[in-house]
Protein backbone atom coordinates (compact mmCIF):
# COMPACT_ATOMS: atom_id res chain seq x y z
CA UNK A 1 0.00 0.00 0.00
CA UNK A 2 1.23 3.67 -0.73
CA UNK A 3 1.58 5.01 2.02
CA UNK A 4 3.61 8.43 1.32
CA UNK A 5 4.53 10.16 -1.58
CA UNK A 6 7.21 12.58 -2.27
CA UNK A 7 8.72 15.30 -4.40
CA UNK A 8 12.16 16.19 -4.32
CA UNK A 9 11.47 19.42 -6.65
CA UNK A 10 12.19 20.23 -9.84
CA UNK A 11 9.77 19.53 -13.18
CA UNK A 12 10.19 15.91 -12.98
CA UNK A 13 9.57 14.91 -9.77
CA UNK A 14 6.45 16.83 -9.62
CA UNK A 15 5.46 14.77 -12.19
CA UNK A 16 6.57 11.59 -10.63
CA UNK A 17 4.50 12.48 -7.61
CA UNK A 18 1.50 13.24 -9.79
CA UNK A 19 1.65 9.27 -11.10
CA UNK A 20 2.18 8.17 -7.16
CA UNK A 21 -1.03 10.20 -5.84
CA UNK A 22 -3.71 7.55 -5.11
CA UNK A 23 -6.42 10.09 -5.83
CA UNK A 24 -7.90 11.92 -8.97
CA UNK A 25 -5.62 14.67 -9.94
CA UNK A 26 -7.23 17.95 -10.75
CA UNK A 27 -5.76 20.33 -12.33
CA UNK A 28 -5.30 23.14 -9.22
CA UNK A 29 -6.93 25.72 -11.71
CA UNK A 30 -10.06 23.90 -11.73
CA UNK A 31 -12.41 23.94 -8.68
CA UNK A 32 -13.16 20.26 -7.77
CA UNK A 33 -16.79 18.81 -8.32
CA UNK A 34 -19.06 19.20 -5.14
CA UNK A 35 -19.21 15.40 -5.32
CA UNK A 36 -15.23 14.77 -5.77
CA UNK A 37 -14.75 16.27 -2.61
CA UNK A 38 -15.50 13.49 -0.30
CA UNK A 39 -12.45 11.88 -2.33
CA UNK A 40 -10.13 14.16 -0.83
CA UNK A 41 -7.65 13.80 1.92
CA UNK A 42 -7.87 16.03 5.38
CA UNK A 43 -6.65 13.18 7.49
CA UNK A 44 -3.33 15.39 7.86
CA UNK A 45 -3.70 18.52 8.10
CA UNK A 46 -0.35 19.61 10.32
CA UNK A 47 2.30 20.65 8.47
CA UNK A 48 5.92 21.38 9.27
CA UNK A 49 7.44 23.80 7.29
CA UNK A 50 11.57 23.90 7.55
CA UNK A 51 13.79 25.52 5.21
CA UNK A 52 16.69 23.59 3.92
CA UNK A 53 20.44 25.04 4.59
CA UNK A 54 18.91 28.30 5.72
CA UNK A 55 21.88 30.46 7.66
CA UNK A 56 24.08 28.97 4.51
CA UNK A 57 21.33 29.41 1.61
CA UNK A 58 20.98 33.25 3.01
CA UNK A 59 24.63 33.66 2.40
CA UNK A 60 24.58 32.47 -1.18
CA UNK A 61 21.24 34.74 -1.46
CA UNK A 62 23.59 37.84 -0.67
CA UNK A 63 26.54 36.53 -2.40
CA UNK A 64 25.63 34.93 -4.98
CA UNK A 65 29.39 34.43 -6.45
CA UNK A 66 28.84 31.68 -3.14
CA UNK A 67 26.40 29.36 -5.81
CA UNK A 68 27.16 25.94 -5.90
CA UNK A 69 29.90 25.70 -3.24
CA UNK A 70 30.51 24.48 -0.24
CA UNK A 71 29.46 26.91 2.06
CA UNK A 72 30.09 26.78 6.03
CA UNK A 73 28.34 28.99 8.59
CA UNK A 74 30.17 28.97 11.84
CA UNK A 75 32.66 30.45 14.28
CA UNK A 76 35.40 31.37 12.42
CA UNK A 77 37.79 31.41 15.35
CA UNK A 78 39.62 27.81 15.94
CA UNK A 79 37.42 26.67 18.47
CA UNK A 80 33.89 27.30 17.04
CA UNK A 81 31.13 25.15 15.61
CA UNK A 82 29.27 24.92 12.24
CA UNK A 83 25.95 26.38 12.72
CA UNK A 84 24.30 25.62 8.89
CA UNK A 85 26.23 23.84 5.74
CA UNK A 86 25.18 24.44 2.40
CA UNK A 87 24.24 20.94 0.85
CA UNK A 88 27.62 21.15 -1.42
CA UNK A 89 29.54 21.04 1.75
CA UNK A 90 27.48 18.35 3.41
CA UNK A 91 28.62 15.87 0.77
CA UNK A 92 31.79 16.05 2.48
CA UNK A 93 30.20 15.26 6.08
CA UNK A 94 30.10 18.70 7.56
CA UNK A 95 27.04 18.94 9.46
CA UNK A 96 25.79 21.40 12.27
CA UNK A 97 27.11 21.23 15.63
CA UNK A 98 30.37 19.73 14.29
CA UNK A 99 33.53 21.61 15.80
CA UNK A 100 34.76 24.15 12.49
CA UNK A 101 38.19 23.13 13.18
CA UNK A 102 36.86 19.12 11.92
CA UNK A 103 34.95 20.87 9.55
CA UNK A 104 38.41 22.55 7.77
CA UNK A 105 39.59 19.03 7.81
CA UNK A 106 36.63 17.41 6.31
CA UNK A 107 35.86 19.92 3.12
CA UNK A 108 39.64 21.91 3.56
CA UNK A 109 38.04 24.07 0.10
CA UNK A 110 34.97 24.78 2.04
CA UNK A 111 34.35 28.72 1.76
CA UNK A 112 33.82 29.48 5.49
CA UNK A 113 31.74 32.05 6.67
CA UNK A 114 30.86 34.39 10.34
CA UNK A 115 27.17 33.95 10.63
CA UNK A 116 25.43 37.35 9.73
CA UNK A 117 22.44 37.09 12.42
CA UNK A 118 20.71 40.17 11.40
CA UNK A 119 20.29 38.99 7.44
CA UNK A 120 18.92 35.88 9.02
CA UNK A 121 16.04 37.50 11.02
CA UNK A 122 15.06 39.76 8.29
CA UNK A 123 14.71 36.90 5.91
CA UNK A 124 13.07 34.53 8.57
CA UNK A 125 10.14 37.49 8.84
CA UNK A 126 9.98 37.24 5.75
CA UNK A 127 8.87 33.31 5.75
CA UNK A 128 7.11 34.01 8.59
CA UNK A 129 4.60 36.61 6.55
CA UNK A 130 4.36 33.96 4.17
CA UNK A 131 3.44 31.27 6.41
CA UNK A 132 0.56 33.59 8.56
CA UNK A 133 -0.87 34.43 5.01
CA UNK A 134 -1.45 30.58 4.85
CA UNK A 135 -3.13 29.30 8.27
CA UNK A 136 -3.94 31.69 11.38
CA UNK A 137 -2.09 29.34 13.40
CA UNK A 138 1.34 29.11 13.01
CA UNK A 139 3.80 28.14 15.90
CA UNK A 140 7.15 29.24 14.77
CA UNK A 141 9.98 26.59 16.75
CA UNK A 142 13.05 28.64 14.91
CA UNK A 143 13.89 31.28 12.51
CA UNK A 144 13.49 28.56 10.38
CA UNK A 145 11.04 26.17 10.90
CA UNK A 146 7.25 26.36 12.15
CA UNK A 147 4.21 24.06 12.08
CA UNK A 148 0.78 25.14 10.55
CA UNK A 149 -2.78 24.25 11.74
CA UNK A 150 -4.79 23.94 8.11
CA UNK A 151 -7.62 22.94 9.76
CA UNK A 152 -9.14 26.35 9.30
CA UNK A 153 -7.86 26.97 5.48
CA UNK A 154 -9.78 23.08 4.32
CA UNK A 155 -12.26 24.96 2.18
CA UNK A 156 -9.23 27.11 0.41
CA UNK A 157 -7.11 24.03 -0.63
CA UNK A 158 -7.94 21.05 -2.41
CA UNK A 159 -6.21 18.99 0.19
CA UNK A 160 -3.23 19.94 2.72
CA UNK A 161 -0.77 18.65 0.24
CA UNK A 162 -1.69 21.15 -2.27
CA UNK A 163 -1.66 24.16 -0.16
CA UNK A 164 2.30 22.41 0.91
CA UNK A 165 3.54 22.37 -2.76
CA UNK A 166 1.93 25.88 -3.17
CA UNK A 167 3.72 27.18 -0.12
CA UNK A 168 7.01 26.10 -0.98
CA UNK A 169 6.17 27.75 -4.66
CA UNK A 170 5.23 30.79 -2.92
CA UNK A 171 8.76 30.97 -0.40
CA UNK A 172 10.89 30.02 -3.37
CA UNK A 173 9.52 32.70 -4.99
CA UNK A 174 9.29 35.47 -3.05
CA UNK A 175 12.83 34.65 -0.97
CA UNK A 176 14.44 32.66 -3.22
CA UNK A 177 14.98 30.13 -0.21
CA UNK A 178 14.18 26.33 -0.89
CA UNK A 179 11.57 25.07 1.63
CA UNK A 180 10.57 21.27 2.67
CA UNK A 181 7.48 20.23 4.40
CA UNK A 182 6.06 17.37 6.22
CA UNK A 183 2.65 17.03 6.10
CA UNK A 184 1.12 14.56 8.62
CA UNK A 185 -2.34 13.89 10.96
CA UNK A 186 -0.26 15.54 13.96
CA UNK A 187 3.10 17.98 15.03
CA UNK A 188 5.43 14.89 15.70
CA UNK A 189 4.78 13.08 12.53
CA UNK A 190 5.11 16.35 10.75
CA UNK A 191 8.41 17.05 12.33
CA UNK A 192 9.66 13.42 11.72
CA UNK A 193 8.31 13.99 7.65
CA UNK A 194 9.64 17.39 6.63
CA UNK A 195 13.10 15.57 8.12
CA UNK A 196 13.26 12.96 5.44
CA UNK A 197 11.82 15.20 2.67
CA UNK A 198 14.82 17.38 2.67
CA UNK A 199 16.57 18.41 0.54
CA UNK A 200 13.74 20.10 -1.47
CA UNK A 201 10.73 18.37 -0.91
CA UNK A 202 7.30 17.41 0.14
CA UNK A 203 6.43 14.26 2.46
CA UNK A 204 2.76 13.31 3.28
CA UNK A 205 1.77 10.86 5.73
CA UNK A 206 -1.87 9.60 5.52
CA UNK A 207 -3.86 9.13 8.59
CA UNK A 208 -4.19 4.90 7.60
CA UNK A 209 -0.42 4.61 6.92
CA UNK A 210 1.10 5.93 10.14
CA UNK A 211 2.87 2.61 11.24
CA UNK A 212 4.22 1.69 8.07
CA UNK A 213 5.50 4.92 7.81
CA UNK A 214 7.22 5.34 11.38
CA UNK A 215 7.96 1.55 12.60
CA UNK A 216 10.78 1.14 10.21
CA UNK A 217 12.83 4.16 11.19
CA UNK A 218 15.47 4.23 13.42
CA UNK A 219 15.10 5.11 16.95
CA UNK A 220 16.96 8.53 16.59
CA UNK A 221 13.99 9.92 14.60
CA UNK A 222 11.81 10.05 18.31
CA UNK A 223 11.44 13.38 19.84
CA UNK A 224 13.65 13.18 22.93
CA UNK A 225 16.61 9.97 21.82
CA UNK A 226 19.48 11.69 22.26
CA UNK A 227 22.79 9.53 23.16
CA UNK A 228 21.70 8.93 26.04
CA UNK A 229 18.65 7.60 26.01
CA UNK A 230 19.57 5.74 22.54
CA UNK A 231 22.20 3.44 24.46
CA UNK A 232 19.08 2.83 26.91
CA UNK A 233 17.22 1.41 24.03
CA UNK A 234 19.64 -0.19 22.22
CA UNK A 235 20.49 -2.02 25.42
CA UNK A 236 16.81 -3.34 25.91
CA UNK A 237 17.22 -4.61 22.23
CA UNK A 238 15.05 -1.71 20.39
CA UNK A 239 16.83 -0.49 16.99
CA UNK A 240 13.85 0.68 15.69
CA UNK A 241 10.49 3.09 16.30
CA UNK A 242 8.69 -0.13 15.32
CA UNK A 243 10.68 -1.97 18.67
CA UNK A 244 9.71 0.62 20.65
CA UNK A 245 5.99 0.45 20.13
CA UNK A 246 5.96 -3.29 20.63
CA UNK A 247 8.17 -2.93 23.55
CA UNK A 248 5.56 -3.46 26.99
CA UNK A 249 5.11 0.12 28.28
CA UNK A 250 6.11 -1.45 31.63
CA UNK A 251 9.10 -2.05 30.52
CA UNK A 252 9.75 1.48 29.01
CA UNK A 253 8.91 3.26 31.75
CA UNK A 254 11.23 1.10 34.15
CA UNK A 255 14.00 1.93 31.89
CA UNK A 256 13.50 5.58 31.84
CA UNK A 257 10.92 6.49 33.96
CA UNK A 258 8.04 9.07 32.75
CA UNK A 259 9.98 9.54 29.72
CA UNK A 260 9.56 6.06 28.37
CA UNK A 261 5.66 6.20 28.72
CA UNK A 262 6.24 9.23 26.23
CA UNK A 263 8.18 7.50 23.76
CA UNK A 264 6.09 4.46 23.68
CA UNK A 265 3.16 7.29 22.64
CA UNK A 266 5.11 8.67 20.12
CA UNK A 267 6.37 5.56 19.25
CA UNK A 268 2.54 4.70 18.36
CA UNK A 269 2.22 7.70 16.03
CA UNK A 270 0.20 9.47 18.85
CA UNK A 271 0.90 13.38 19.46
CA UNK A 272 -2.27 15.63 20.45
CA UNK A 273 -0.38 18.97 21.11
CA UNK A 274 -2.48 21.52 19.34
CA UNK A 275 0.13 24.12 16.64
CA UNK A 276 -0.35 27.06 19.52
CA UNK A 277 0.48 30.41 17.25
CA UNK A 278 2.93 32.84 18.40
CA UNK A 279 1.30 35.42 18.83
CA UNK A 280 -2.31 36.16 17.46
CA UNK A 281 -2.36 38.44 14.64
CA UNK A 282 -4.30 41.53 15.93
CA UNK A 283 -4.94 43.30 12.72
CA UNK A 284 -5.28 42.20 8.76
CA UNK A 285 -4.89 45.32 6.64
CA UNK A 286 -4.27 46.56 3.49
CA UNK A 287 -2.88 49.90 2.00
CA UNK A 288 -2.05 52.09 -1.02
CA UNK A 289 0.02 55.57 -1.82
CA UNK A 290 -1.39 56.71 -4.88
CA UNK A 291 1.18 58.05 -7.41
CA UNK A 292 -0.84 61.21 -7.60
CA UNK A 293 -3.41 62.37 -5.13
CA UNK A 294 -6.78 61.69 -5.19
CA UNK A 295 -9.36 64.16 -5.51
CA UNK A 296 -12.43 62.38 -7.22
CA UNK A 297 -14.60 61.26 -4.82
CA UNK A 298 -15.27 57.72 -7.18
CA UNK A 299 -11.75 57.44 -7.51
CA UNK A 300 -11.55 57.13 -3.87
CA UNK A 301 -14.19 54.59 -2.91
CA UNK A 302 -12.74 52.87 -5.83
CA UNK A 303 -9.87 52.36 -4.48
CA UNK A 304 -11.50 51.83 -0.76
CA UNK A 305 -13.16 49.28 -2.34
CA UNK A 306 -10.37 47.04 -4.17
CA UNK A 307 -8.28 47.26 -0.71
CA UNK A 308 -11.71 46.23 1.16
CA UNK A 309 -11.53 43.07 -1.27
CA UNK A 310 -7.36 42.70 -0.65
CA UNK A 311 -8.70 42.82 3.30
CA UNK A 312 -11.13 40.26 3.13
CA UNK A 313 -9.48 37.96 0.95
CA UNK A 314 -6.29 37.66 2.67
CA UNK A 315 -8.94 37.06 6.75
CA UNK A 316 -10.45 34.28 4.75
CA UNK A 317 -7.08 32.77 3.84
CA UNK A 318 -6.49 32.65 7.41
CA UNK A 319 -10.09 31.71 8.07
CA UNK A 320 -10.35 34.44 10.79
CA UNK A 321 -12.93 37.28 10.56
CA UNK A 322 -13.02 40.44 12.52
CA UNK A 323 -15.38 43.18 14.34
CA UNK A 324 -13.19 46.34 14.21
CA UNK A 325 -13.02 48.10 10.28
CA UNK A 326 -10.40 51.19 10.57
CA UNK A 327 -9.69 53.35 7.21
CA UNK A 328 -6.89 55.20 7.41
CA UNK A 329 -6.59 58.21 5.49
CA UNK A 330 -2.70 60.24 4.38
CA UNK A 331 -4.02 63.72 3.10
CA UNK A 332 -1.43 65.69 0.26
CA UNK A 333 0.07 67.64 3.37
CA UNK A 334 1.16 64.41 5.60
CA UNK A 335 -1.29 64.51 8.03
CA UNK A 336 -2.66 61.17 8.79
CA UNK A 337 -6.02 59.93 10.66
CA UNK A 338 -7.48 57.52 11.12
CA UNK A 339 -11.41 56.20 12.06
CA UNK A 340 -12.35 52.94 13.28
CA UNK A 341 -16.38 51.70 14.07
CA UNK A 342 -16.77 48.11 16.13
CA UNK A 343 -19.96 46.40 15.12
CA UNK A 344 -21.60 43.71 16.70
CA UNK A 345 -21.41 41.23 14.26
CA UNK A 346 -18.11 39.56 12.80
CA UNK A 347 -17.39 40.46 8.92
CA UNK A 348 -15.22 38.85 6.72
CA UNK A 349 -16.64 39.58 3.13
CA UNK A 350 -15.74 42.62 0.72
CA UNK A 351 -18.65 44.02 0.30
CA UNK A 352 -19.49 44.74 4.34
CA UNK A 353 -15.73 45.54 5.26
CA UNK A 354 -16.67 48.20 2.52
CA UNK A 355 -19.86 49.21 3.46
CA UNK A 356 -18.83 50.34 6.79
CA UNK A 357 -15.16 51.75 5.35
CA UNK A 358 -17.20 53.64 2.85
CA UNK A 359 -19.28 55.33 5.63
CA UNK A 360 -16.06 56.27 7.63
CA UNK A 361 -14.54 57.82 4.68
CA UNK A 362 -17.16 59.74 3.51
CA UNK A 363 -17.63 61.21 7.25
CA UNK A 364 -14.23 62.05 7.69
CA UNK A 365 -14.37 64.35 4.71
CA UNK A 366 -17.79 65.81 4.99
CA UNK A 367 -16.57 68.71 6.52
CA UNK A 368 -13.24 69.53 4.62
CA UNK A 369 -12.26 72.59 2.35
CA UNK A 370 -11.84 70.93 -1.38
CA UNK A 371 -8.00 71.70 -0.52
CA UNK A 372 -8.07 69.26 1.86
CA UNK A 373 -9.30 66.52 -0.03
CA UNK A 374 -6.96 65.02 -1.44
CA UNK A 375 -5.56 61.66 -0.63
CA UNK A 376 -2.27 60.47 -1.08
CA UNK A 377 -2.78 57.25 1.12
CA UNK A 378 -5.48 55.11 1.83
CA UNK A 379 -5.59 51.98 4.09
CA UNK A 380 -8.32 49.30 5.21
CA UNK A 381 -8.04 47.27 8.36
CA UNK A 382 -9.63 44.68 10.55
CA UNK A 383 -9.24 43.98 13.62
CA UNK A 384 -10.75 42.31 16.67
CA UNK A 385 -10.11 39.18 14.97
CA UNK A 386 -11.76 35.82 15.98
CA UNK A 387 -11.66 32.78 14.31
CA UNK A 388 -14.27 30.87 11.91
CA UNK A 389 -16.27 28.56 14.21
CA UNK A 390 -15.17 25.05 13.57
CA UNK A 391 -17.80 24.42 11.28
CA UNK A 392 -17.37 27.22 9.53
CA UNK A 393 -20.98 27.56 8.26
CA UNK A 394 -22.25 30.53 9.98
CA UNK A 395 -19.80 33.21 8.41
CA UNK A 396 -21.11 32.01 4.69
CA UNK A 397 -24.68 31.50 5.63
CA UNK A 398 -25.14 35.29 6.44
CA UNK A 399 -24.50 35.83 2.78
CA UNK A 400 -24.02 32.81 1.17
CA UNK A 401 -23.63 34.18 -2.09
CA UNK A 402 -20.56 36.19 -1.68
CA UNK A 403 -19.38 33.43 0.44
CA UNK A 404 -19.09 31.00 -2.57
CA UNK A 405 -18.06 33.63 -5.20
CA UNK A 406 -15.52 35.09 -3.01
CA UNK A 407 -14.32 31.69 -2.39
CA UNK A 408 -13.70 31.18 -6.03
CA UNK A 409 -11.98 34.91 -6.31
CA UNK A 410 -9.83 33.54 -3.43
CA UNK A 411 -8.65 30.40 -5.22
CA UNK A 412 -8.25 32.11 -8.89
CA UNK A 413 -6.13 34.61 -6.94
CA UNK A 414 -4.06 32.08 -5.48
CA UNK A 415 -3.62 31.08 -8.88
CA UNK A 416 -2.72 34.37 -10.99
CA UNK A 417 -1.82 36.32 -7.99
CA UNK A 418 -3.69 38.91 -5.99
CA UNK A 419 -4.85 41.56 -8.74
CA UNK A 420 -6.09 39.11 -11.29
CA UNK A 421 -9.88 39.69 -10.21
CA UNK A 422 -11.48 42.75 -8.48
CA UNK A 423 -15.11 43.35 -7.92
CA UNK A 424 -15.03 45.70 -10.99
CA UNK A 425 -18.89 45.87 -11.16
CA UNK A 426 -19.70 46.63 -7.63
CA UNK A 427 -18.32 50.20 -8.09
CA UNK A 428 -21.20 51.86 -9.33
CA UNK A 429 -23.36 49.61 -6.67
CA UNK A 430 -23.35 52.93 -3.79
MG1 LIG B 1 16.05 24.16 8.64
Amino acid sequence: MLWAWRASGGENSVRLLRALVPLPILDPRILPEPGLTALIDWSSPILHADLDAFYASVEVLNNPALQGRPVIVGGTSGRGVVTSASYEARRYGVHSAMPTARARRLCPNGIFVAPSFPAYIAKSREVEALFDSFSVAVEPLALDEAFLDLRRARRLWRDPATAAEALKDRVLRSTGLVLSVGVAPNKFLAKVASRLAKPDGVLVVRAGAVEDFLHPLPIGHLWGVGKQTAVVLQRLGLRTIGDVACCPALLLERALGSHGAALARLASGHDDRDVVPDQAAKSVGAEETFEEDLAEDTQMLGALLRLSDRVASRLRAQGISGHTITVKVRLSSFDTFSRSRTLKSEVDGATGIYGVARELLVKFLEDKPPSRRRIRLLGVSVSNLSQWPASDQMVFDQQPEWGAAELALDRIRRRFGEDALGFGALLDDG
